[in-house]
């Protein structure tokens, strides 16, 4: 089997596209998301990644988390809500980095976990991860996980283990709007 570098947002979401991709591919899975905030949240999210990443002894990769280059990325459209450019950034700051390390190892395939989120639509992931690829002479493996309830799939796979699911995408800025959606500031 190929290898193939897949981008994993969370581990929940996770569960399903291992699932599906494991059965064509050897998949390293690439936890990379300094989008995540506050700190204690991203510790949580990488603490479920590593874990089921090892129960399910899938190769991985975890750098360190630095929010500092992702932040200057998105910055200029903090006001705006989710689904926004600002997202469109956010994934495409996520993928390149994704490009860049599967180049840097010799992987010649790429993909994501994020279109499995109901609110990522494949259309605006699809064309960023073509162009990432053809930049770094990679494949992306271009799949609308949403599709076939995989978004339901992944919620029973991951209520099935046990794992933790967050109520919000990840940012500062969709933590705030979460909070004045409930009030509860
Ligand atoms: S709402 Fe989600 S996808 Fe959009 S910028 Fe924030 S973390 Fe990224």
């Amino acid at each position: 089997m190929q290898d193939l570098l897949l981008h994993v947002c969370c581990a929940p979401c996770s569960t399903h596209p291992l699932e599906v991709l494991s059965t064509e591919f050897n998949v390293v899975a690439f936890f990379f998301n300094p989008n995540i905030y506050p700190p204690a949240e991203y510790r949580l999210r990488e603490k479920e990644a590593m874990d089921y990443f090892s129960a399910m002894k899938i190769q991985n990769i975890i750098p360190p988390y630095d929010r500092g280059d992702w932040l200057n990325h998105v910055r200029m459209h903090a006001e705006n809500p989710e689904g926004s450019n600002r997202c469109k950034l956010c994934f495409e700051f996520r993928l390149r980095k994704t490009a860049e390390i599967a180049s840097g190892m010799n992987i010649g395939f790429f993909s994501t976990t994020l279109t499995i989120g109901p609110n990522k639509p494949s259309h605006v992931i699809f064309p960023i991860g073509e162009t990432l690829a053809i930049e770094h002479g990679l494949i992306f493996v271009a799949r609308d996980f949403k599709k076939h309830d995989g978004f339901k799939k992944s919620c029973d796979l991951s209520k099935a283990a046990g794992m933790y699911r967050q109520n919000y995408c990840g940012c500062e800025y969709s933590f705030r709007d979460r909070r004045i959606r409930n009030a509860d500031y």
